[in-house]
């Protein structure tokens, strides 16, 4: 019999962990201790998205803290009902980019593809958040349509698998879809967007890189972390693993009122990114979506945040600070 204290502890699955959500504001309330008198005002904005989280990402938040900066970015609340001028369903008018369905096309070279129709969580300021998953709810059958749709485009040298969260998907789904897209010989990279590295970290495991690593495309994964706290040692380890791997490893994060609006919560976190091996890429600016108006911020004060960070840091440490702005063909930069 081995003794107690050498068994090792019980560690779910990440498939157990995405069986195992959080997916409403009581049990969210609950395992957090949050305050009841704002359980109310949490259902009035989950009525408009639900509430999605990850195990591994609450235990990150501080229990009782209704101002924790991680709990900011996935719990729901009334103002989400508020319409406000200028802030649409669709603010990047992306339904008239979708050439076929689970495919937007608007950047040259590139094309997002739509891997899965959920993520493992749900963020508040998501610019998809109104998006019609519905009809654009992956299956084999549109994978195959969108499949042709870049075999037919020989100008597409990038694929990217977007969502959703492409990584929600099983090995076998994913296997498939990277070997398809291996398949199409005038694609040379395939781009992961991903929130899994951050919010379950467990879902990078040795044969999702040794699939990437083996397959002839060159391999990107670009993870969307907002705040330090966001990073802890499970992180960390899964970071390590893709950077080991020799896979190019940025990150992009939103710019968000309330939750990482300061030069130095940026800062730190452009250093423990770079320390977990992951260089900063993009600061996005929020897309005007609607429901998310609280977490948006003047675009003169973004500026001010980010000379304090070119002030602070090394240049590859700087993340470009953008904008969507619909139908131009690229991210335009913000100074
Ligand atoms: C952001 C985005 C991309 C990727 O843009 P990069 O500047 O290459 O990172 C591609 N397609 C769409 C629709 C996007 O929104
Ligand atoms: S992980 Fe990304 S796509 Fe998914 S809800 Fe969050 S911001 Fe939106």
């Amino acid at each position: 019999m081995i003794p107690r204290t050498q068994q090792a502890a019980y560690t779910p699955s990440w498939q157990d962990e995405l069986k195992n959500l959080i997916t409403c504001p009581k049990a969210l309330f609950e395992a957090l201790e949050l305050p009841v008198e704002h359980l109310a005002s949490a259902y009035k904005g989950e009525a408009l998205f639900s509430v999605r989280v990850t195990r591994p990402f609450l235990a990150r938040m501080q229990k009782g803290d209704l101002n924790d900066p991680l709990l900011l970015q996935i719990l729901p609340v009334q103002a989400e009902n508020k319409e406000i001028d200028g802030y649409s369903d669709d603010p990047l008018a992306e339904h008239q980019h979708n050439p076929t369905q689970g495919v937007i096309h608007k950047y040259h070279g590139r094309v997002l593809l739509i891997a899965a129709g959920q993520c493992a969580i749900n963020c508040r300021y998501c610019f998809r958040r109104n998006f019609d998953y519905q009809s654009n709810n992956p299956s084999r059958t549109q994978w195959l349509e969108s499949l042709d749709y870049i075999r037919q485009n020989t100008t597409i040298n990038e694929v990217i698998l977007s969502g959703g969260d492409p990584l929600v998907l099983g090995d076998s789904q994913l296997n498939w879809l990277i070997d398809q897209i291996e398949g199409i010989s005038h694609i040379t990279r395939i781009r992961f967007h991903s929130r899994l590295p951050i919010v379950l970290p467990q879902r990078i495991t040795t044969a999702f890189i040794n699939k990437l690593t083996s397959s002839r495309l060159n391999p990107i994964v670009v993870i969307h972390c907002n705040h330090p706290n966001e990073i802890d040692d499970d992180v960390r380890e899964a970071l390590c693993k893709i950077k080991q791997a020799g896979i190019t490893l940025l990150n992009q994060s939103v710019l968000l009122a309330g939750i990482n609006d300061t030069s130095d919560t940026l800062v730190e976190l452009s250093e423990q990114l770079f320390d977990a091996g992951a260089l900063p890429y993009y600061l996005h600016l929020m897309d005007k979506v609607k429901g998310a108006a609280h977490f948006d911020l003047p675009e003169k004060r973004a500026v001010a945040i980010h000379q304090e960070m070119q002030a602070a840091l090394p240049g590859f440490l700087v993340p470009k600070l953008v904008r969507e702005i619909p139908h131009k063909p690229n991210k335009t930069s913000i100074f």
